[in-house]
């Protein structure tokens, strides 16, 4: 099915006049964009609908609030459109369009006309991860690489595939969420897909439903058929003002992955990005909600991992009481910090580890509100 795109709001018929011109200032700010597939899924008649207000502006876009770049990921850029974080996992970033635009994008810089952090000449990345035999697992985002075809897609992945301590390639998209005609209309992309699985490379593709409503029958097949041609699927997306803050809707969501055997990975408080506060649940909101989702599914339904993407490491988020919050590094940049625990006085308004006091744990996390400096390569 031919899929049309929707890149201004005056094309977008769920829209009044009036409330296109209050948006419009919000779409020159942070880049919009739609496609019919997904426009079709949202209830125009529900103003609070959560899949509308996972795409469409909002005014409170513009409070000055956060920062463009809010995980440091520059900090950790060796070499243009690659990050290399923890020391088995380097990311490229391949490309800087999605099917469409989370409007609480942690990327959302990406977009920026004068933005360069992601590139398509890959050669840079691609020596520095051959020079890193420590790097087993490459991540390709951007952006979405589905959009990309399967001819370019393909070559990116030979040229990784090749590098010989490279064991797994993951690829990060929403496309089975925004545009599952991407899978289910593209042969060439599911063979190609085949042939890497057979040639012992581990695909894995990192899905990013927020939502129950978004696992439509296109969207379960296009996993299905990415699964069958031997990639492995699984999921991932933050916990979202409005599209998905409660319980309810994560435990539906956890229990559908697991039915369609895209298993939830990682659940993400939302980094203070700019744009993005009328996205934010505080931590201990999170968290409750993350406890009790959990509480109402099975087993295999709920193995993911409540996290911030701090920039001193992927910090667990497991527990609170009256009066702490406790946390632990999941994943460190400094690998002395792995496994660490974190435990900071409760806050319940605070959204991210640099407003919390912490009481124990190591110093990077202790430090963070004063200023973090990673090391350098
Ligand atoms: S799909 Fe990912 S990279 Fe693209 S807009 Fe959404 S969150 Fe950002």
């Amino acid at each position: 099915m031919k899929v049309r795109y929707i890149t201004h709001l005056s094309k977008l018929d769920g829209l009044t006049e009036e409330e296109r011109r209050r948006l419009e200032p919000v779409a020159d700010r942070y880049v919009f964009r739609l496609n019919d597939y997904y426009c079709n899924l949202i209830n125009w008649d529900d103003p609070d609908d959560p899949l509308r207000r996972l795409v469409v502006p909002l005014e409170s876009e513009l409070n000055d609030w956060g920062e463009l770049d809010a995980s440091h990921e520059a900090d950790y850029t060796p070499v243009r459109g690659c990050q290399h974080k923890y020391s088995d996992t380097a990311l490229l970033l391949v490309n800087e369009v999605c099917g469409a635009y989370c409007r609480y994008c942690f990327r959302k810089r990406l977009f920026m006309n004068d933005n360069d952090d992601a590139t398509l000449d890959y050669a840079p990345g691609l020596a520095y991860i051959a020079e890193h035999e420590e790097i087993t697992n490459v991540l390709l985002t951007g952006g979405d690489p589905l959009i990309m075809s399967a001819r370019r897609l393909g070559a990116i992945m030979s040229d990784v595939a090749a590098v010989p301590h490279v064991r797994i390639i993951r690829i990060g998209t929403k496309m089975t969420a925004f545009n599952p005609y991407r899978v289910l209309d593209d042969p060439d992309l599911l063979e190609m897909v085949k042939e890497f699985c057979e040639s012992g490379t581990r695909i894995y593709f990192m899905n990013h439903f927020d939502h129950p409503r978004e696992l439509t029958p296109e969207a379960r097949e296009a996993v299905k058929l990415l699964r069958q041609a031997g990639g492995m699927t699984v999921n991932q997306c933050p916990i979202v003002r409005g599209v998905n803050d409660n319980w309810q809707t994560f435990a539906s969501l956890f229990r559908e992955l697991s039915f369609v055997g895209c298993p939830q990975y990682y659940v993400f408080q939302g980094r203070p990005t700019a744009g993005n506060e009328p996205y934010e649940v505080p931590i201990v909101e999170g968290m409750h909600i993350f406890l009790e989702a959990n509480r109402h599914v099975s087993g295999l339904a709920k193995r993911a991992r409540f996290s911030m993407s701090h920039r001193t490491g992927k910090i667990e988020i497991f527990g609170v009481d009256e009066r702490y919050i406790y946390m632990r590094y999941h994943r460190a940049h400094r690998k002395e910090d792995y496994g660490q625990m974190v435990v900071a006085l409760r806050d319940d308004k605070a959204y991210w580890l640099d407003q919390l006091t912490v009481v124990s744990g190591p110093q990077s996390a202790i430090e963070s509100a004063a200023g973090y400096e990673p090391y350098h390569w």
